[in-house]
C-alpha cells in the first residue's frame, strides 16, 4: 500500500439491474459505465442483502456488516424496544399513516443515530477516524464523526429548520444531503429532493467536489433509477442508467475527463439490489386480520403541508423509495375495514411490509412460539407467498436453527455449522446428501451450514465441487441467517413469488412497476464494478473447498473501502 492510494470514488446506482446495466453499456446509452466496465473488473452477481429494501442494503455497504450485526431488518419493522412501527418511507401514504414527521425523523435521524448499531462502524466512521477525507451526497446512511447544523439558506429550509430538521446529525467530513444538510455552498440546489432530480444534485456537488480536491473518499449516490424502475418497470433502467452516466460523466470531466479522472481516482461502481416486475399484490395485513394487527398510530396535519412542500421523507427530501407509487385501487381501504373489524381486538402481532419481503413480530413473549406457528400456517395458504422462514430456539431460548418453508417445495432446516445447534454432532460429518437428507454443506460464499431437508425447497443443487448451489435464491441460507438471527427482525419472514408485492401500510404497491425486497435471484443481484481498486487476496480462491472464488456480496464493499487505504474492516 503506498503512502497516498487514490482517491477513491464509491457510487452506488440505487436498484441498476446487471441485466440492464449489460445492455445500457452495449447499446451505448451508458458510455461512462461502458469504460469502466472495460478497463476494471465487471461482477455480475454481488448479492444482495434479505429482505433486498435499500435500507437493510444501504446499511450492509457502508458498515460491511449483515443485519445482525448492524442491526436495520427492513423497510418498515416494529420496534419492540419503543412498542412500535418503524417506517422508512415506503411511500408517500405509507408516512402519511405513520406520521409524516415520525417518518421523517425515523428516517433522517434515528436511522444512523439510534437503529443502526454504535457496533458497526461506517466507512465514515472509519476513515474519518485516520484523517483520510470524507465526503457523501444524499444516502440513507451517512454516519460519520463531522457535525453538520441543518442548513437556513433559504425560507423553505429555515421552515424546515425550525419545524422538522431542526438537530444536527454527525456525517462524513463534506455531507450534502438534500437541501437539509450542506457543509459548505457549492450553488447546487437539490430541488427539495424531488424524485428525477436527484441524481442531478449529486453529480452537482460530486463534480465541485472532484473540481476543488475536498475528499478522499467520496459516496456518490444515484438515487433516480430506483424510483424510476419503480413507476416504469425494470426494463425502463435503460433510460434512468443512461441519465446517472450523465452524472458520472458530468463528475469526471471535472477532472477533465475519464482518463485524467482515472489517473488519481480510484472507482467502485455498485447497486443495491436490483427491481423485478410486480403484476399482483399481496394484503398481509388483512390475511392476518383476524390474529389481531396492530395499527399504525400517528398522522399530524400540520406535517401534511410539509409533506406538501417535499419536505419529508416520504416523497422528496432524497430518500429511496419515497416516491409516488401506483396506488393499488380500494386495498387501502379493503385493509382498513378488514382491520376495523378486529381493532377492539388486543393488538397480537405487528405486520411489516417491505416490498417483497415482510415480516411478522408477535407482541407476546409468553404466546409468541404459538402466534408464530399460526403466522407459519396462514402464510402457507397466501397466494403469492413463495417462502417463509422462521428460527427455532431451544430449550435455553438459543436459536437452534433456521426454518425455510415453501409451501409447494418443502422445507430445509439449517444452521452454521458454528452454531450451538451443530456442534459435536455435525462436526461428526454427515455426509451431504441430495434432495432430503442432512450433513453439512459448503455455499457458494465458503460458509459451511449444517443442512437437513428438502433442498428442493429452495431450487437447490450441490454442483461437481460439493457445494451447495442455490441459483433462484443468491446465498440464501447465509442472507435468511442474517435476517432470522438478527434482534430487531420479526419472528417470521415471508418472501414474495416473482411477479408478487406486499403492499405496504398506505395501501400503495407498484402494480405494472418493478419492486425488489425478496430472497428471488430476480431482486437479489447486484452489479459491482472495481476499477483501481485491488482485491483482498483471500478472494482468489476458496479456502473451505477449493472451489472458484466465492461469491461477492455488497457487505464486501466496506472492508474493499478500507483496505484501499490501509486499514482492516473491524
Ligand atoms: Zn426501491
Amino acid at each position: 500500500m503506498s503512502a497516498h492510494p487514490p482517491k477513491l470514488v464509491l457510487c452506488v446506482i440505487d436498484a441498476m439491474a446487471p441485466e440492464m446495466l449489460q445492455r445500457a453499456a452495449e447499446s451505448g446509452a451508458a458510455p461512462m459505465l461502458a469504460q469502466l466496465m472495460a478497463r476494471g473488473r465487471y461482477i455480475p452477481d454481488c448479492v444482495s442483502a434479505f429482505p433486498s429494501v435499500t435500507p437493510v442494503c444501504a446499511a450492509s455497504i457502508v458498515t460491511g456488516a449483515t443485519q445482525e450485526e448492524h442491526l436495520i431488518p427492513g423497510m418498515n419493522w416494529y420496534s419492540r424496544a419503543e412498542s412500535r412501527y418503524i417506517e422508512y418511507g415506503s411511500s408517500l401514504r405509507a408516512a402519511q399513516r405513520f406520521g409524516i414527521a415520525r417518518q421523517l425523523t425515523d428516517t433522517v435521524y434515528n436511522m444512523n443515530r439510534a437503529h443502526l448499531s454504535p457496533d458497526t462502524p461506517t466507512v465514515f466512521e472509519s476513515l474519518d477516524d485516520t484523517g483520510v477525507r470524507t465526503a457523501g451526497t444524499t444516502y440513507l446512511m451517512y454516519r460519520g464523526r463531522y457535525r453538520h447544523e441543518p442548513q437556513r439558506d433559504t425560507p423553505l429550509t429555515r421552515f424546515a429548520a425550525s419545524t422538522l430538521a431542526r438537530h444536527p446529525v454527525m456525517g462524513p467530513r463534506e455531507l450534502f444531503y438534500a437541501d437539509m444538510f450542506a457543509s459548505r455552498p457549492t450553488g447546487c440546489r437539490s430541488t427539495l429532493g424531488m424524485p428525477g432530480a436527484r441524481d442531478r444534485h449529486s453529480g452537482c456537488v460530486s463534480s465541485y467536489l472532484v473540481e476543488h480536491d475536498l475528499f478522499d473518499f467520496l459516496l456518490l449516490s444515484l438515487p433516480d433509477n430506483d424510483w424510476h424502475s419503480h413507476r416504469r418497470g425494470p426494463e425502463a433502467q435503460l433510460i434512468s442508467i443512461a441519465a446517472a452516466d450523465q452524472q458520472l460523466a458530468r463528475v469526471m470531466q471535472a477532472a477533465g475527463g475519464i482518463d485524467e479522472f482515472l489517473a488519481d481516482h480510484a472507482i467502485i461502481v455498485m447497486a443495491d439490489h436490483s427491481q423485478a416486475l410486480v403484476t399482483d399484490t399481496i394484503d398481509l395485513q388483512g390475511e392476518l386480520a383476524d390474529l389481531g394487527v396492530l395499527q399504525p398510530s400517528g398522522g399530524s396535519a400540520i406535517l401534511g403541508v410539509l409533506a406538501g412542500l417535499g419536505l419529508t421523507g416520504a416523497g422528496r427530501s432524497g430518500v429511496e423509495d419515497g416516491e409516488e407509487v401506483a396506488e393499488t385501487a380500494g386495498h387501502a381501504h379493503e385493509t382498513a375495514r378488514r382491520a376495523t373489524r378486529v381493532m377492539d381486538a388486543e393488538p397480537r402481532i405487528a405486520v411489516c411490509p417491505s416490498q417483497r419481503a415482510a415480516m411478522v413480530y408477535a407482541l407476546g413473549p409468553e404466546t409468541r412460539d404459538a402466534m408464530r406457528a399460526s403466522v407459519v400456517t396462514r402464510a402457507t395458504a397466501i397466494e403469492g407467498v413463495d417462502l417463509i422462514a422462521w428460527l427455532a430456539r431451544d430449550a435455553h431460548d438459543t436459536p437452534s436453527e433456521g426454518v425455510l418453508c415453501s409451501p409447494t417445495r418443502g422445507e430445509l432446516r439449517f444452521a452454521p455449522r458454528d452454531s450451538p445447534r451443530t456442534g459435536e454432532e455435525a462436526r461428526g460429518g454427515a455426509s451431504p446428501r441430495t434432495g432430503k437428507g442432512g450433513g453439512e454443506l459448503c455455499d457458494a460464499r465458503g460458509r459451511v451450514w449444517h443442512v437437513d431437508g428438502a433442498l428442493s425447497a429452495l431450487d437447490a443443487h450441490i454442483d461437481s465441487h460439493g457445494v451447495l448451489q442455490t441459483p433462484s435464491y443468491p446465498d440464501a441460507l447465509g442472507r435468511v441467517w442474517a435476517a432470522l438471527t438478527c434482534p430487531t427482525s420479526g419472528e417470521v419472514l415471508l418472501s414474495a413469488a416473482p411477479g408478487y408485492e406486499f403492499i405496504d401500510w398506505g395501501g400503495a404497491a407498484h402494480v405494472g412497476g418493478g419492486s425488489h425486497g425478496s430472497l428471488h435471484v430476480s431482486d437479489s443481484l447486484a452489479p459491482l464494478v472495481l476499477c483501481g481498486v485491488d482485491e483482498p487476496p483471500e478472494r482468489a480462491s476458496n479456502p473451505s473447498s477449493g472451489s472458484p472464488p466465492a461469491q461477492w456480496s455488497i457487505a464486501d464493499v466496506a472492508p474493499l473501502v478500507r483496505s484501499h487505504f490501509g486499514l482492516s474492516s473491524p
